[in-house]
This record gives structure tokens, C-alpha cells and sequence, in this order.
């Protein structure tokens, strides 16, 4: 087992995710099988109950298990699905060693964080790595060193290589260099103290990935390598980049994949980026743009909604089109009549997942616009029942529709909680997760986007489609065309309506940028059709 871990100094949010993501790229481009594990050091056990606007998107994988959204990059920049064993947090430890103790093995001893929770840690290292039969684990902690949260991860990390011996662990550390001041002066002093504290809990970096506006030049890079004892090559300059996914090319143009290969005494073969160069190209070379609207309740927060934002950047990189997203604050829409004509300028209207009263009138009514005005619509989960809502308020003339979420005792239920929800109070792990599979009708525009009747996909709800109403959505117009092999509703669409597509689970967590998902291209297409016929190319109105 080869191990490399990716460690924080300074700040959070250096984008150490994308980096340690970026890595793995550079061994897989290698051929190399790897795999990461991302820990949290915190004391929830998951990611499930925790709030979007303190940790942005909670990244749901095909084992049911409510991640943090680092192992939605990972995923993507390795083109591999991962299981819930790969994000460890300080909980799941923590719960291991208890339930360790109350059954007694521990044989009397008294229970420690050095060994039993660092060997804890050790231990899930090494079965994780094993149980994905990959070479090199990467292994990023989350946080900054110096957290007392951190702590026992470090130091397990720290036995770790002791126990590994020289050439089988490298220590990667990321930091910030800011520029401060008139002439813009790169500043390396955070970065020497991160350092120091790294090392006073004996780890000694043997990379450093120097966050920041802009390229280090040579003279910063030979002060960094003297201070912090690391050699000048290792010293790698990521400046903020355009897109994600250029980070792996950045990285392997100073010579990264070669230098851990190296430390790590892997085989040194030629990488191969040619589909990673191609997906790049494309996407710089968009020229045509649209606009999609994206109507949430955590717009302030990106993160919240990561997934969709990446799903778009892999239809740019794969349909050479530019796509850009306008975020709408769901609960602005109703009160700001300015709002809603912006939208029903949009090309394209997108209502995401989501939970509760807070929010939802604003994306009822922009939904009312897309169904109206025949924009692209696409609903994901909770934006999938918003959607049968209006549809039984506007046109099926049911005033009072709701969802027994918002209002639990509404006379028209549309949308209602799923049988085996019913005496569920726990709020950790409980809801229907995780990759089902769905048959799509034979014939219908869904099952031609995906090519097939059967697909599987991932979920996170507690409320379903009320099956009582869907006579007369069908009847009006709104077709069930994907259902659970249990019967429930997972997609429907609208049939005299360009594109009005609605699906219960989420499909934004499976898109790739070598795989980009059917149902955002498809969505692509047709507000790019849309635009084709308003202001086709040339004509003198797409001049203006
Ligand atoms: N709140 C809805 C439910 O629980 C939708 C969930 C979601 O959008 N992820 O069913």
C-alpha cells in the first residue's frame, strides 16, 4: 500500500478537495489504480443532517451514504463510484471505538485516543485501500492542521508512515500564498508557519501546493523550498483557475506526476490526458452561450448546489456551448416582479432539490413561467414534486395542492410521504438513498435521452408523487414515464410542452466530464433549439 496524504495550512476552502482530486487524475492518467478517502474531522457521523449553507451540497453515493461533497469531486476527476467507507469522519471512529469497548474488546484496557482511536483510523486506511484494490490511497484530511479536530488523524497518519517505512508515504501540504499590497507582493509566511506546525507533529511535507491568484514566481518558489525544507521543484504554483479541471493539467506541467511516482517508487509511464485535453478544448472554445436559471433557496452558497454546477460544465466541455448559470433566491421570486420577467428570459429553467415551507411559492411560480412560456424545464426531486404541485394547481384546478412537507394537511396531497416513512423520527440516514433502479416507458422522450429502459440512479427523498392523482395528470397532459420496480413515480414529463421533464432522484451526482449525464445535455439541447429558432444564427435579431 502506497499512501499519499493531502493535508491543509492557513485557511479552509484552498480547494484541497480539487487538488487531492487532481492527483489521483495524474496517477490514473498513469495507469496506476487509486483510490481516495476523504476524512472529516468531524463529530457527525455523515454529512446527511448537515445544514448546505455551513457545508454546501451533501454528495449522495450509489450505497445510500450522505457524503461530503469532496467525494463528488473525487468521483468525477477519477471517473470512479465510490462507497460510504471512503469518507471517514471523527464520528464513525468514534462510534467504532465505543461499540468496540461496550462489547468488551478491549479486554480491560483503559480506551485511548493513541492507540485505539489512531489504530481505528489505521486500521479503515487500510481496509479501504485494500477493499478497492488500489495501489495508492490518497488520503485527504479535511480542516487545517493545527484544528484540535484534526489532531488524532495526523498523528495517525504520522505512525502510519513509520510503519510503512521511506518510499511508501508522501505528504502533500496546500497553503496559501496571498498577494498583499500595492505591487501585489506574494506572501510565503503563512505558509512557513503552517509548515512549522505541520512538522512540530512530526510530518515533514514533501510537496507543497501553493494556492493563489497568481503564478509563483522563481524566487518565491526558492523562498518557500528554504524556509519550509522541501526542494524547489517540489514547490507547485496552482493559481485560481477558470475551471476545475484544469488543475491536473497544471500540476503535471510542473512535473508533479513524475515527482510522486518518484517518492513513491511507482512505475514512471507516459500519462495519458488526450479524452481530459479534448473535454478542455472544448470547453474553452464555446462560443455560443445560454442561460439557465437555477430558482434554490441556498443560492448564496454555491457550494450547496456543486453537482448541478459541474453537470453543466461537462455538457460545456462536451457540446462546446457556454453555459451560464443565473441563481434566483427562491423566496426573492414572489415579492420582486422584476425577477420573474428576468426569468422568462431564460433559456432554460432548472428547480433543484430541496426541503421545507421556506422558499417553495417562488418556485411554484417559476415553474408556472416555464410550463407557460414553453421554456426548458427540468425538475429534480424536490423541483420534481414543486412540479406536480402547479401542474395540479394551474391546470388541474386544484387551488389547495400541496405537499404534506409544507402543508400536512392540505385537502389535495399531491405530493405525500412514502409508506415506510411513516413513524420515522430520526433525521441521520433515514430517507429512501441511494442508487434504485427506474424503468422508463418504452417510447417516451425520457427513454430516448437515456437510449434504454432501465437505468439506475441515486435518491435522497422522504415524499413521493401521490399515485391518487395520476389519472388526471395523464389526463391533462402530465405522462408518468419512469417508474420504481416497486411501483413508485420517478420521472414524468409534459406532453405538448418542448421539454418538461421531471425526475425524483438526482441525476446531477452521476454526470462526468468524460460522461456527461444524458438528462443535463438533453435539457442543453433543447434550450439551445429553442434559441436557434428565436434568433437563429446570422439573422440580424441575434446581431442586436
Ligand atoms: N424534500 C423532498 C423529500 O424529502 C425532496 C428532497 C430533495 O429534494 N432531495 O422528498
Amino acid at each position: 500500500m502506497k499512501v499519499i496524504v493531502v493535508s491543509g495550512g492557513v485557511i479552509s476552502g484552498l480547494g484541497k478537495g480539487i487538488t487531492t482530486s487532481s492527483l489521483g487524475r495524474l496517477l490514473k492518467a498513469r495507469g496506476i489504480p487509486v483510490t481516495i478517502l476523504k476524512i472529516d474531522p468531524y463529530l457527525n457521523v455523515d454529512a446527511g443532517t448537515m445544514n448546505p449553507y455551513q457545508h454546501g451540497e451533501v454528495f449522495v453515493l450509489d450505497d445510500g451514504t450522505e457524503a461530503d461533497l469532496d467525494l463528488g469531486n473525487y468521483e468525477r476527476f477519477l471517473g470512479q463510484s465510490l462507497s460510504g467507507t471512503h469518507n471517514l469522519t471523527t464520528g464513525k471512529i468514534y462510534r467504532a471505538v465505543i461499540e468496540k469497548e461496550r462489547r468488551g474488546d478491549y479486554l480491560g484496557n483503559t480506551v485511548q485516543i493513541i492507540p485505539h482511536v489512531t489504530g481505528e483510523i489505521k486500521r479503515t486506511i487500510r481496509e479501504v485501500c485494500q477493499a478497492a484494490g488500489a495501489d495508492v490511497i490518497l488520503v485527504e484530511v479535511g480542516g487545517t492542521v493545527g484544528d484540535i479536530e484534526s489532531m488524532p488523524f495526523l498523528e495517525a497518519l504520522r505512525e502510519l508512515s513509520y510503519e510503512l517505512g521511506e518510499g511508501h508515504m508522501a505528504f502533500v501540504h496546500t497553503t496559501l500564498v496571498p498577494v498583499v499590497g500595492p505591487v501585489g507582493e506574494a506572501k510565503t509566511k503563512p505558509t512557513q508557519h503552517s509548515v512549522r506546525e505541520l512538522r512540530a507533529i512530526g510530518i515533514r511535507p514533501n510537496l507543497i501546493i501553493a494556492r493563489g491568484p497568481t503564478p509563483l514566481t522563481a524566487d518565491i518558489k526558492a523562498k518557500i523550498s528554504l524556509f519550509c525544507d522541501v526542494r524547489p521543484e517540489a514547490v507547485i504554483s496552482v493559481p485560481d483557475q477558470p475551471v476545475i479541471y484544469e488543475v491536473p493539467l497544471v500540476l503535471e506541467a510542473q512535473g508533479v506526476g513524475s515527482i510522486l511516482t518518484r517518492l513513491l517508487g511507482l512505475p514512471e509511464r507516459q500519462p495519458d490526458f488526450t479524452a481530459w485535453k479534448e473535454f478542455l478544448a472544448n470547453y474553452r472554445a464555446a462560443e455560443r452561450t445560454i442561460e439557465v436559471a437555477v430558482v434554490g433557496k441556498y443560492t448564496e452558497l454555491r457550494d450547496a448546489y456543486l453537482s448541478h454546477s459541474e453537470a453543466f460544465h461537462h455538457v460545456q466541455g462536451h457540446l462546446g456551448v457556454e453555459i451560464r448559470l443565473q441563481w434566483y433566491d427562491s423566496e426573492d421570486i414572489p415579492r420582486n416582479p422584476a425577477l420573474l420577467g428576468r426569468l422568462e428570459r431564460s433559456d432554460a429553467i432548472l428547480v433543484p432539490g430541496g426541503f421545507g415551507a421556506r422558499g417553495v411559492e417562488g418556485k411554484i411560480r417559476s415553474i408556472a413561467i416555464a410550463r407557460t412560456k414553453g421554456i426548458p424545464y427540468l425538475g429534480v426531486c424536490y423541483g420534481f414534486q414543486m412540479a406536480a404541485v402547479e401542474f395540479a394547481r394551474n391546470v388541474l384546478e386544484l387551488p389547495q395542492a400541496n405537499t404534506t412537507e409544507v402543508d400536512s394537511a392540505c385537502p389535495d396531497p399531491v405530493v405525500c410521504l412514502l409508506e415506510e416513512q411513516k413513524g420515522v423520527n430520526a433525521l441521520g440516514g433515514t430517507m429512501r438513498l441511494g442508487a434504485q433502479r427506474v424503468v422508463l416507458s418504452p417510447g417516451s422522450r425520457v427513454a430516448e435521452i437515456y437510449g434504454k429502459t432501465e437505468i439506475w440512479e441515486r435518491h435522497r427523498h422522504r415524499y413521493e408523487i401521490n399515485p391518487e392523482y395520476l389519472e388526471r395528470f395523464r389526463k391533462a397532459g402530465l405522462v408518468v414515464t419512469g417508474r420504481s420496480v416497486d411501483g413508485r413515480v420517478e420521472v414524468f414529463e409534459a406532453s405538448d410542452h418542448p421539454f418538461f421533464l421531471g425526475v425524483q432522484f438526482h441525476p446531477e451526482f452521476l454526470s462526468r466530464p468524460e460522461s456527461p449525464h444524458p438528462l443535463y445535455l438533453a435539457f442543453v439541447r433543447a434550450a439551445l433549439a429553442r434559441k436557434e429558432v428565436a434568433h437563429p444564427v446570422g439573422a440580424p435579431s441575434a446581431v442586436a
